[in-house]
């Protein structure tokens, strides 16, 4: 069952950027945080409030949080792994979202935030919970919810009893995040629904990295099983410091040729995207992983009767 509307998060300013060995300037990720928003971006995942001596990318989150535009119609949310990091993001007083992170394995916990699995959700409940005390929202992603890089295939059952914990803090969505990019279109679609009916009314968020080619069979998958909410970042640059051989996420405008095409809408404007992936791809000095972006512009785009570029 296909909805007419599916809510991408923007996710390029943060998971986009913070395993690109070059350090991007803070003001270039204000100019994608504003073309993004000019294309029609309204949730954005705009910096994450960690050590920056483990990511150093995200050295700058005060300061990229000191110059976001003025928009109450933007949803801009801060990554944070455990409470001095939520503390830092409140503090800022420009963040509306707190994004804290579970990992559904022990090993990937100890590598990505020195926890165990059981240790994450309790932080995770905490920040959600730091969040709606400061007058924010606050959301969880449920990290290598498809299979881990150190402890391989993750039950389902697992994910199941995590997503149902993390429910009770009360985060206005739960997303399943294939950090490493190993899920199939027919595990999404499984556990998407289960953890959807087990979490309702509380929607489900997915986040696909394209590490093996299925990112965006995956997105068709999770929300055709009822996920309302898809995490992308534009050009598909991305990948995780502390997941070995993680790749790009998939590409905002990949995902949003898909759907709208298939007549779901993005709210976002796909020549606009593709604008800011050559601007982006100019800045990072290569092309980026996106599909689209390369490819002429279907249907042709036509002009007093003729093909225009
Ligand atoms: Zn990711």
């Amino acid at each position: 069952m296909y909805t007419k509307y599916i809510e991408m998060v923007e996710v390029s300013p943060r998971d986009g950027l913070q395993n690109e060995k070059a350090v991007i300037s803070t003001s270039a990720k204000l100019s994608l945080i504003e073309r993004a928003i000019a294309a029609g971006s309204r949730r954005i995942e705009v910096t994450s409030f960690v050590n920056p001596r483990a990511v150093p990318q995200m050295a700058d989150a005060e300061a990229v949080c000191e110059d976001l535009p003025e928009r109450d119609d933007v949803t801009f949310i801060g990554l944070v792994m455990n409470l001095r990091g939520a503390e830092r993001a409140v503090a800022t007083g420009r963040i509306d979202q707190l994004g804290a992170v579970a990992v559904a394995t022990d090993k990937f916990a100890m590598a990505n935030q020195g926890q165990t699995s059981d240790g994450s959700v309790e932080a995770s409940c905490e920040i959600v919970q730091r969040a709606k005390a400061a007058g924010l929202t606050g959301q969880v992603t449920i990290g290598a919810s498809f299979g881990c890089p150190f402890e391989g295939e993750v039950a389902e059952d697992r994910i199941l009893a995590m997503a149902t914990a993390i429910a009770r803090s009360g985060p206005v969505e739960i997303g399943l995040a294939d950090t490493i990019g190993v899920a199939n279109p027919a595990h999404v679609s499984r556990l998407v629904e289960r953890v959807g009916r087990a979490i309702a009314p509380i929607p489900v968020r997915v986040h696909f990295h394209n590490t093996r080619g299925t990112g965006l069979a995956n997105v068709w998958a999770a929300t055709g099983a009822g996920a309302s909410i898809v995490d992308a970042s534009i050009g598909g640059l991305g990948g995780c410091p502390f997941a070995p051989g993680a790749a790009g996420n998939v590409a905002t405008e990949d995902v949003v040729y898909m759907l709208e095409r298939a007549g779901i809408s993005t709210g976002l404007d796909l020549d606009a995207l593709i604008e800011i992936n050559g601007w982006l791809g100019q800045i990072m000095g290569k092309d980026l992983p996106a599909m689209v972006s390369r490819a002429r512009p279907f249907p042709p785009r036509m002009e007093h009767g003729k093909e225009i570029a």
